[in-house]
């Protein structure tokens, strides 16, 4: 073990003007102004904000550690992503995704190091969880997504990573507090995804940001969804939609649901027409995915042929559907793929090369237009 799990990124504006006056043993003035630009606006760690005096410089190193260090950097999809494995101050290791897209870029970032959800299909949920993130452990990924970025700017960001956002509420909302107000990110491109923790989406829904709000879905019957996404046995289907439903009329937000479709599992016509009619009444949009191959799930991605006709069955019952096109398979940067353990080897599956469509919409993935 080493340090306590911290970020120079967890410290508030009044922690850093608190830890400046101790260092300086004066009120900082505009001391205090140049190192929130160098953090926020150079993207710089402490070390190299050369505004400051160089003293200060190497006191504010040693007390403002990184919270990220680089343990495995991987680009795929011809440069147009990018998937980090960082280690952070106790060991524990947690993963990023940066993708660009035409006209965005996309941070998807971890929550939790492991996740306590379960979600057998879900390479994060087989690991069980390790430790929620700190909200600097959060907030430093988009940061270090964005100096790699470069001249890219960083739009959106996903908290679609490891983890489940809800489940380390106050850390998670106190980063996208902060990625509002720091990095400038506007609440249209944050998006939370949730497994459907329902108090979780009722304190969302008072916030005063309006967040989007995506809930991982994967059944439409409460019989099946037990099975797949287990917290539903505790807040199922019905108490569910009343949920998402408050979060809607609270903040204007359009509502999407993820779906991952398993062959044999969840896409056949019928759970086309439970989903259709589970997500009308919300005017939510479904995001469907074939499941991605995971080391612990002996099931399979539905075919592109079955993909189609889900989505056919879900608009003749007028539901709204967007294909996605998987993201960072071959550096396993993809959807329900984030595991913290480089022992592992994926398994193969005829289906993870899938590369068709165009982006447009929030998310890992970019999206394929239903055919007309
Ligand atoms: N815990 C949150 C966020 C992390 S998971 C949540 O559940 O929403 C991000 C998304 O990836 C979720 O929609 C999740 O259901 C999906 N996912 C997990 N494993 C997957 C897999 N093997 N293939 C495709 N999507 C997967």
């Amino acid at each position: 073990m080493g340090r306590l799990p911290s970020s120079c990124y967890d410290h508030d504006h009044s922690a850093l003007e608190a830890l400046l006056t101790d260092l300086l043993g004066t009120a900082p003035g505009y001391r205090l102004d140049q190192l929130w630009q160098g953090l926020y606006d150079g993207l710089l760690d402490p070390a190299a904000i050369t505004t400051l005096p160089a003293s200060l410089r190497s006191d504010l190193a040693e007390r403002l550690p990184a919270g990220l260090v680089e343990e495995t950097r991987s680009v795929g999809d011809g440069g147009e992503t990018t998937k980090w494995l960082w280690r952070l101050a106790d060991d524990a290791l947690v993963e990023t995704v940066l993708m660009h897209y035409d006209d965005r870029s996309t941070v998807c970032v971890s929550t939790q190091s492991g996740c306590a959800m379960a979600c057998g299909f879900c390479a994060t949920g087989q690991m069980g969880f390790d430790r929620n993130l700190t909200t600097g452990e959060i907030v430093e990924q988009v940061v270090r997504a964005q100096r790699q970025a470069g001249e890219r700017r960083v739009s959106n960001v996903v908290f679609m990573g490891m983890g489940e956002p809800l489940a380390n509420y106050d850390r998670t909302w106190a980063a996208v507090e902060r990625l509002h107000e720091a990095l400038g990110l506007s609440a249209r491109h944050l998006t939370i995804s949730t497994v459907g923790l329902v108090p979780g989406i009722r304190r969302l829904a008072e916030e005063d940001l309006p967040v989007n709000l995506a809930v991982s879905l994967h059944a439409a019957d409460d019989e099946l969804r037990d099975e797949l996404v287990p917290i539903n046995r505790r807040w199922p289907l019905a108490e569910l939609a009343d949920a998402c439903r408050t979060h809607i009329d609270a903040t204007g937000r359009r509502l999407s649901f993820e779906w991952a479709l398993i062959h044999d599992v969840n896409d056949r016509p019928g759970d086309a027409r439970r989903l259709a009619a589970y997500a009308r009444p919300l005017g939510a949009h479904i995001n469907l995915i074939p499941l991605n191959p995971t080391p612990g799930w002996p099931t399979r991605g539905s075919s592109r042929q079955r993909v189609l006709a889900f989505a056919d069955e879900l608009r003749n019952h007028g539901a709204n559907a967007t294909i996605r096109r998987t993201r960072g398979t071959e550096i396993d940067a993809a959807c329900g793929q984030l595991r913290a353990n480089r022992t592992v080897t994926p398994v193969a599956w005829p289906g993870r090369r899938q590369t068709d469509g165009t982006g447009s919409a929030d998310g890992p993935q970019g999206d394929l237009p239903l055919p007309d």
